[in-house]
Order: structure tokens, then C-alpha cells, then sequence
């Protein structure tokens, strides 16, 4: 028997490891280049208002194939050359099989398993989909008690707990993302003290409801997450305000949540693929704003993904933060 977050840990770590997670889903990056482009061309602009250190540490965590840093690093190379001399590669990744992917796109980053490995001095970090992959606990109110969800051959068991410090009606699961606080936790302190700003792309609501938001998907259709650990990949949604809370009691300011859609339009996506659209075949011109369309539209990823940024407090907005 397992505690929820120890099993979640394990069978993601088995299934990254192992699997190509995009036979699985697919993701922002992988949907649009100007995704990627747009987040670099972000960075350059906070970089500026940073007073352009230089050098800086350009992140990211959980970098996938690599896609999006490679579309990133493409358009800071045209747009802002002087960032990108300045800029040092470094990405938190734990699979050996992803790091493989992301050293054939992007050759000279460094690679670390923890964010916290990252060295020390001004960060830029970028996260899309990172958070949603990180371990979560389950409570249930029972009784006018708590229990906590262990996981036992492929089901649940319900051990006695402390109470989680959440509030929930008799009989309803309250999830707490206890290793993405921590990560909020260790990245306000950071970038408090040595200035920065981290960008964190994920899914989840801007205000916590109690529910049951774990899922696994194999072969991009919905599977038992306890009976298919490990072969499947294991994602909750992101608590937005906990996460922003344990970042700001960390010293940090946060902007946002701002909906994925409206955070996309202020950064001129759908300008970017439009521009490349004109002059291709139409073929091609239709997939580009197909693209744009799944990305911004509230019904496909527009609405339930979010835009979260940590920063030093007393930052202007950041850009699509306005
Ligand atoms: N950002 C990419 C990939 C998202 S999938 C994209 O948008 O396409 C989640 C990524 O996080 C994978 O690269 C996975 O290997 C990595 N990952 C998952 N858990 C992690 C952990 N605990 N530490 C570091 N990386 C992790």
C-alpha cells in the first residue's frame, strides 16, 4: 500500500522513463510554433526589464521533446540577439529517455532533476504542462473527520489523517499538490532574492473546488490511473491559488492566473501564425490557424489552461499580464 503522491511519483517516473508520452497527448508546443516563439519572445522582454543581466539563466522545466525551447531560441535569435548571447541554457528533466530528445534540439543546455539544481543569479524560467505531472495527495471528509487515499492493488484504501486544512461537505475528495507548493515555495524565495520571473503554463481552475481531478490518458483516450500507472500518463489539475499562495509566503509577487486564450492573444499569437500562414499552401495556412484555434479557443485549451508568473515583488506587469 501506497500513499496517493508516492504511487502518482512512481508511476510517472516509470512511465516517462519508458514511453513516448506523445503517443499518449499532445501539447501546446507540439500543437503551434508560435507557442514556443511567443514564450521566448516573453523572456527578451522581461529580460529587458530585469536591466538585461548578463549572464542570464534561461530554464525550463520538464522540457518534453524540447519543442518548445527550440521555438523559443529561434525567435530570441532574431528578435533579441543581445539575450540570447547572454542567455545560458539549463533544463530540470527527469527522464533519461526526454533528455535524450531534448540534446538533439537544443545541444548545449545543461540538464538537472530539480529545479533547485539550478545554479545560482538571475532565472527565466518556462514550464507548460509541469506542474499537472507533479505528485498530488487526496483527502476525503468522513464522518466529520479526514482520510487520506492510499493506493492498493489498483484501488483505494482510506487511512485515517489530520485534517488537510481545506474545507469539504461529508464524503468529498480535496487534493492537495503538495510537490508543486514546494516548488512555489523554493522558486519565490529564489527569484525574491536574485531576481527573475518564472512563467507556468498548466490546466486547473483559477480557484479551488474539491473533486477528484486525477486522470490517466493511454493512447489519448481516458484510462484507470490506478490501474494503469506507469503505462499511462498520471495528471490533477493545478491548485493556481495554493500554488500562488506558497510563492507569495516565499517573498515573491505573482500575476495572474490569466486563461490561456487571452494570455496568447496579448502576446500576438494569433498574429505570429497568421503572418506565417500567408504564403503557404493551403494546406498548410488552414493547419496553422487550426492550431491557433485549439490553443486559444475557450472550449478547446483557451479557458481551462492558465498563465501564472513569480516574480521579485514591485515588477511592472509582465507582459500578457497587462
Ligand atoms: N513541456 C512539455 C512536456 C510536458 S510533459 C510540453 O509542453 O510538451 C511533462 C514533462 O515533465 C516531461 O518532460 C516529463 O518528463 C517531465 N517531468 C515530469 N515529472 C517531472 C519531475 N518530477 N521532475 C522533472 N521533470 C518531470
Amino acid at each position: 500500500m501506497e500513499r496517493l503522491d508516492a504511487f502518482m511519483a512512481r508511476a510517472n517516473a516509470a512511465y516517462y522513463a519508458s514511453r513516448d508520452p506523445y503517443a499518449d497527448f499532445t501539447t501546446a508546443p507540439e500543437i503551434s510554433q508560435s507557442f514556443g516563439e511567443v514564450l521566448g519572445l516573453w523572456a527578451a522582454v522581461v529580460w529587458q526589464t530585469m536591466g538585461a543581466p548578463d549572464p542570464v539563466i534561461l530554464a525550463e522545466a520538464g522540457p518534453g521533446r524540447g519543442t518548445l525551447m527550440d521555438d523559443a531560441l529561434r525567435a530570441i535569435g532574431r528578435a533579441a540577439p543581445g539575450f540570447r548571447a547572454a542567455l545560458r541554457l539549463h533544463l530540470v528533466e527527469t527522464s533519461p529517455r526526454l533528455r535524450a530528445l531534448q540534446a538533439a534540439r537544443l545541444p548545449d543546455a545543461v540538464w538537472h532533476d530539480r529545479i533547485g539544481q539550478v545554479p545560482a543569479g538571475p532565472l527565466l524560467l518556462l514550464a507548460n504542462e509541469f506542474l499537472d505531472a507533479l505528485p498530488i495527495r487526496q483527502f476525503v471528509r468522513r464522518g466529520g473527520g479526514w482520510t487520506e487515499r492510499h493506493v492498493q492493488a489498483g484501488g483505494f484504501v482510506e487511512l485515517p489523517a489530520a485534517p488537510p486544512g481545506l474545507d469539504a461537505a461529508e464524503g468529498e475528495v480535496v487534493e492537495v499538490g503538495a510537490a508543486a507548493q514546494a516548488v512555489a515555495t523554493a522558486l519565490g524565495a529564489r527569484l525574491a532574492a536574485s531576481g527573475g520571473a518564472a512563467l507556468f503554463i498548466d490546466y486547473g481552475p483559477a480557484r479551488r473546488a474539491p473533486g477528484d481531478s486525477l486522470q490517466a490518458l493511454r493512447g489519448r483516450a481516458p484510462a484507470d490511473p490506478l490501474v494503469a500507472g506507469g503505462e499511462a500518463d498520471l495528471t490533477a489539475h493545478v491548485d493556481f491559488a495554493a500554488f500562488a499562495a506558497a510563492a507569495q509566503a516565499a517573498g515573491a509577487a505573482t500575476q495572474g492566473p490569466v486563461p490561456q486564450g487571452l494570455f496568447l492573444a496579448r502576446l500576438g499569437l494569433p498574429q505570429r501564425a497568421e503572418a506565417l500562414a500567408r504564403g503557404q499552401p493551403p494546406a498548410q495556412a488552414a493547419a496553422l490557424l487550426e492550431g491557433v484555434r485549439r490553443l486559444t479557443e475557450p472550449h478547446a485549451m483557451g479557458r481551462l489552461f492558465k498563465a501564472l508568473a513569480l516574480c521579485p515583488p514591485g515588477l511592472p506587469d509582465l507582459p500578457g499580464f497587462q
